[in-house]
């Protein structure tokens, strides 16, 4: 790749980088690129490995984001059935308050919920075949037996899709490199840019395995190392630009046997919004915490589990967990506003007086 010059070199070798490849390359233009450790070994290995529109985006009146986010997903699905594929998510309602107020408080939660199901299918949802529909507590039961029947109201079902995550990124990065002829190297990292005039002309890498430096001539640079784009930055700008704020999710490991699930369920936390809890319905159950995010493991594992009525509805409590990973981040874009609120639109950042360079966040 250092004898070349390339209209495009990315940098990250994640899912970002694998599509913006396959993309740039489908396209005719000459394009490499360059991961510093295994292709998806940073977030897009560490998934929920769900391949969904963003039910809870409309909550923030995200409509364009979920109507392309479904789109995509339909896309993958026609494109990709041998790794993407439709899953169920049971959505229970857990009761709240007590006496009449009750009852009337359950009723009114599950009409809006009701509603966001049928925006969530009007968006692009039912391209996938499926449209919501509300299901018995004994049908919820049989789906997830965990859950505490005195405290389901009611139930809905509705469909995303799931994917492998590692293997979809390396099948794009495959596609491109197979059929495209495009380059992709991994254990390679930037270390560099180089500019001439004042114009991005490549990168500086580093040969993990041989411990060469070289440099790959470009006039463009695609910065696609999500959560550690502000650090491909800091490699030009010399500063920190702290654009990025990393949002851990936690993914906690629960035998099958244990707490046996045939959908994907999703408990919203009550009160606050600050916690969701997705039980994947393979071996293992993902909880993604989003407050907590940099405390320790076992504060988070006491928070999560000792969160109080919908993880007790559902039936988990800490003998159960064999497993937990914690620490995986995701990049958000937006220092300044809270997280729940921070947009998770893409966005693409064309850097004014460093021409050439651009910043992808997904
Ligand atoms: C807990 C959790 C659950 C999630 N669940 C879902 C889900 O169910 N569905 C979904 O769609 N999204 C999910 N996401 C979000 C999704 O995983 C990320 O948006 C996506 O993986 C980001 O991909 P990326 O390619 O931008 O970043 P990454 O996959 O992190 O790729 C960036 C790459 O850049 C490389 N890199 C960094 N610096 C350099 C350098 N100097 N030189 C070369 N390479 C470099 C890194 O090694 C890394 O491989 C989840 C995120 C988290 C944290």
């Amino acid at each position: 790749m250092g004898h070349d010059a390339f209209d495009l070199v990315i940098v990250g070798g994640g899912i970002t980088g694998a599509g913006a490849l396959l993309d740039a390359a489908a396209r005719g233009l000459r394009v490499a690129l360059v991961e510093r450790a295994d292709f998806a070994s940073g977030t897009s290995s560490r998934s929920s490995k769900l391949v969904h529109g963003g039910l809870r985006y409309l909550d923030q009146k995200e409509f364009v984001l979920v109507y392309e986010a479904l789109a995509e997903r339909q896309i993958l699905l026609r494109n990709a059935p041998h790794l993407v594929e439709p899953q169920p998510f049971l959505f229970p309602l857990f009761t709240r308050g007590s006496g009449p107020a009750r009852s009337q408080a359950a009723r009114a939660y599950a009409r809006t919920i009701g509603l966001a199901l049928w925006l969530y299918d009007l968006t692009g949802g039912l391209r996938i075949g499926k449209r919501h529909r509300r299901v018995s507590i004994p049908r919820a039961l049989e789906l997830f037996p965990a859950l505490d029947p005195s405290r389901v109201a009611s139930a809905y079902l509705y469909y995303d899709a799931r994917a492998d995550d590692a293997r979809l990124t390396l099948a794009i990065i495959q596609t491109a490199v197979h059929r495209f002829g495009a380059p992709a190297v991994n254990y390679t990292a930037a270390v560099g840019l180089e500019k001439s005039s004042g114009r991005i002309s490549g990168v500086r890498v580093l040969d993990g395995v041989g411990g060469r430096e070289l440099t790959i001539r470009a006039p463009v640079v695609l910065n696609a190392a999500g959560v550690w784009s502000d650090d491909v930055r800091t490699l030009d700008e010399g500063v920190h630009p702290g654009t990025i704020r990393p949002a851990k999710g936690v993914h906690i490991t629960v035998h099958r046997s244990r707490l046996p699930v045939d959908a994907a369920v999703i408990v919203p936390a009550v009160p606050s919004k600050t916690w969701s809890m997705r039980f994947t319905g393979r071996p293992r159950l993902s909880i993604l915490s989003r407050g907590a995010a940099m405390a320790k493991n076992a504060t988070i594992l006491g928070v999560m589990l000792g969160h109080a009525t919908p993880a007790q509805a559902a039936g988990i409590h800490a003998a159960l967990v064999e497993g937990l990973r914690n620490g995986t981040l995701r990049p958000v874009v937006g220092v300044e506003i809270p997280l729940k609120d921070a947009p998770r639109s893409h966005e693409a950042v064309m850097e004014a007086g460093h021409h050439g360079k651009v910043v992808l966040v997904p």
